[in-house]
């Protein structure tokens, strides 16, 4: 019989998860029933955020919850599969079938001198960062660089960085590094490089 890579692989997983609920049995553990997917539940193509690799995986929601997360076998970098942080994907949003508790979905700020955490709303998050780039960038611009006697127009500032990370994908940096230049940066880096 001829297998497609994606039923090969969907035929493996479901071998391999029979094989886990048996070697649990003998545990004190009851292992979780994991539900069947019986009917398609409407897949959504998604990368993973947790490195730069930038797998792809299927994410299937239902009744507004994420309840399955698995690699795509059509993606050309991961071709179906994921390490254990993209397998934990879903664990994001639920845990076991019920929201995380540890989710933000507030923006957090802690006052200069402070030892506490306050809630506030994105409106006040983005506005006052954006009054802080501004002022930091309008007191400390430099306009011309002095060399051998000579003015060198630069137009920048030295007196803010930008540090990527590795979740970020080439888009995202596409556009940060727009932005960045934009403002006058010079210090941009990413934390692969230290
Ligand atoms: S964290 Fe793992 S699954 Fe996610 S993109 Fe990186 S290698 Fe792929």
């Amino acid at each position: 019989m001829e297998l497609s890579r994606r039923e090969f692989l969907k035929a493996s997983g479901a071998g391999m998860g029979g094989l886990v609920l048996l070697g649990a049995m003998g545990s004190e553990k009851v292992p979780r029933a994991i539900p069947l997917k019986k009917e398609p539940l409407g897949e959504t193509y998604t990368i993973c955020c947790y490195c730069g690799v930038g797998c792809g995986a299927l994410a299937t929601a239902a009744g507004g919850k994420v309840i399955n997360v698995e690699g795509n076998p059509d993606h050309p970098i991961n071709e179906g599969t994921l390490c254990s942080k993209g397998q934990a994907l879903a664990q994001f949003r639920t845990v076991d079938g019920e929201d995380n508790p540890n989710r933000l979905t507030k923006p957090l700020y802690r006052r200069a001198g402070g030892t506490a955490w306050e809630e506030k709303s994105w409106d006040w998050a983005i506005t006052e960062i954006a009054k802080r780039i501004k002022k930091t960038r309008d007191d400390n611009w430099i306009s011309t660089v002095n060399v051998g006697g000579t003015d060198y127009t630069v137009n920048r500032t030295d007196a803010i960085a930008h540090f990527g990370g590795g979740e970020l994908d080439n888009e995202e940096c596409y556009l940060l590094v727009k932005l960045t230049r934009a403002l006058g940066m010079v210090y941009i880096e990413h934390c692969a490089r230290i």
